[in-house]
């Protein structure tokens, strides 16, 4: 396992996406706690999952604090609820001075929030619009017209 505090990623959301990345961070031996508020969602992760799991409401600060954020180089948040994401999100960067956070979101007009908190988002949406255009052979243009629309 890898050793220095960059190498550690806190993974809020044990769902499909959640688990999946969570599985194969620990597959490249890197440090790697997920959390969830349902224990039972730490089914998905597979036998040889190596990291840590904590069931905890990721809305919890003490919780956060108690999953040692303030010692991960990256947070990346997936759960099924923007409001939390949102929130999670900032409490990385502004209390817990996370240096990557990386956050899932489904409305992409809340992109601009995330921004001006030097947060990354991933819009399911958009990218999936982004996917669809490249299979239909659309121009870059309305692909670029696109990702100035998130
Ligand atoms: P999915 O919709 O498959 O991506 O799963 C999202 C996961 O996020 C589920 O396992 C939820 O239990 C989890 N989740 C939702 N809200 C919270 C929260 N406040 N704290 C921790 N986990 C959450």
């Amino acid at each position: 396992m890898k050793t220095d505090q960059n190498a550690y990623t806190i993974i809020v959301g044990c769902g499909r996406l959640g688990a999946n990345l969570a599985n194969a961070l620990s597959d490249a031996q890197e440090n790697v706690l997920i959390i969830d508020k349902n224990k039972d969602a730490f089914r998905k992760l597979s036998p040889s999952y190596g990291g840590l799991a904590t069931a905890a409401d990721a809305t919890d600060l003490d919780a956060l604090q108690e999953a040692g954020m303030v010692k991960a180089g990256t947070v990346v948040v997936v759960t099924n609820n923007d409001n939390v994401n949102v929130m999670v999100a900032q409490l990385a960067r502004e209390v817990f001075k996370v240096r990557e956070v990386i956050a899932r979101l489904y409305d992409p007009e809340r992109e601009c929030v995330y921004r001006e908190f030097d947060i990354k988002t991933i819009c399911p949406a958009v990218l999936s619009m982004k996917e669809i255009e490249k299979i239909l052979g659309k121009k870059p243009t309305e692909v670029t017209h696109l990702a100035q629309a998130e």
